[in-house]
């Protein structure tokens, strides 16, 4: 059985915060790793409501500079230290090394950990760093400053097979974990392979696209994925030329085969979500609309 993913939308308003929505960040966690992506106001307050501690914290992913998806990581910074935190913190996005100390110039504050900035989102796809069961992608946008979303691409893994296992007469044991780890096992002069035993399941992957334009790049690395989280600001095609329009961005999800498109970012200007979905259910029905608190597991 793959791990659950679990990914909780923080915050889901856009550049003006409401009572009921807050500037964007997400937490996703899967088995040990807690990752935050971006980082608006707020951020802190939708971990303690999430019961997520700032220290389990490892890397965080900014998708660009502006203030509503990184202003939250000054007092976030702050109270891990007060936590006294001192594993070493990864803050990714496009100049990071730039902003990140720029905001450690900003307090007399002395953090008693490190802080490792790294630049990523020149590159159309980049990868960002890779486990042994995943990895973790920065994929350029068409927004109006630097920007890139993430993605993380799970590996394909080995689905043990019992009927299989039965007819190898293999039990649960030393040597299950040996063929598991190093491919094949030998037991009574009889060499058994794991694909033998067992089926290649494909990884599961998610997107976050930060705010953008609808960029086709995007959709084609995502083609698939089990989530895409995507700026769905405005209904109405782009009105600054920074965010999409919601229907383009529900044509192009049932277009490449997006299981769950998930609309977040979205404007103070609509007062109900059916407002919305009406516009955008029609093309693509698997679609619903972010809210701070909830909790999406993929399994
Ligand atoms: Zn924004």
């Amino acid at each position: 059985m793959p791990v659950p993913i679990e990914i909780t939308i923080l915050g889901s308003g856009s550049a003006i915060p409401t009572l009921k929505r807050g500037h964007p960040a997400v937490l996703m966690h899967r088995a040990g790793d807690y990752f935050l992506l971006d980082c608006g106001e707020g951020a802190q307050l939708g971990l303690e409501k999430a019961g997520v501690s700032p220290v389990r914290i490892d890397k965080i992913f900014i998708t660009h500079w502006h203030a509503d998806h990184f202003a939250g990581l000054l007092p976030l910074l702050e109270t891990m230290h007060l936590n006294r935190r001192t594993a070493p913190l990864e803050i990714y996005g496009p100049d990071a090394k730039r902003f990140v100390n720029d905001i450690r110039d900003l307090s007399y504050w002395s953090i008693g950990f490190r802080l490792i900035a790294r630049d990523c989102g020149r590159r159309q796809y980049e990868k960002l760093f890779s486990t042994s069961d995943y990895e973790m992608w920065a994929i350029k946008t068409k927004h109006n400053v630097p920007s890139c979303g993430y993605a993380l691409l799970e590996k394909p893994h080995w689905a043990i097979d019992v009927k299989k296992l039965k007819k190898f007469g293999l039990e649960p044991g030393p040597d299950l974990r040996k063929v598991k780890s190093k491919g094949k096992v030998k037991v009574k002069n009889i060499t058994i392979r794991l694909s033998q035993i067992a089926v290649q399941m494909p990884g599961r992957k998610f997107v976050y696209s930060g705010d953008t334009l609808v960029h086709r790049p995007l959709f084609k690395f995502a083609k698939g994925a089990e989530l895409l989280i995507h700026d769905g600001t405005f209904i109405e095609p782009a009105l600054t030329h920074a965010h999409p329009s919601s229907d383009q961005v529900a044509r192009l999800a049932k277009q490449y085969g997006i299981k769950k498109l998930v609309l977040t970012h979205l404007s103070r200007r609509y007062r109900t979500e059916s407002e919305i979905l009406r516009v955008v259910r029609p093309i693509f029905k698997n679609t619903i609309l972010a809210r701070d608190g909830l909790k999406i597991t993929l399994r």
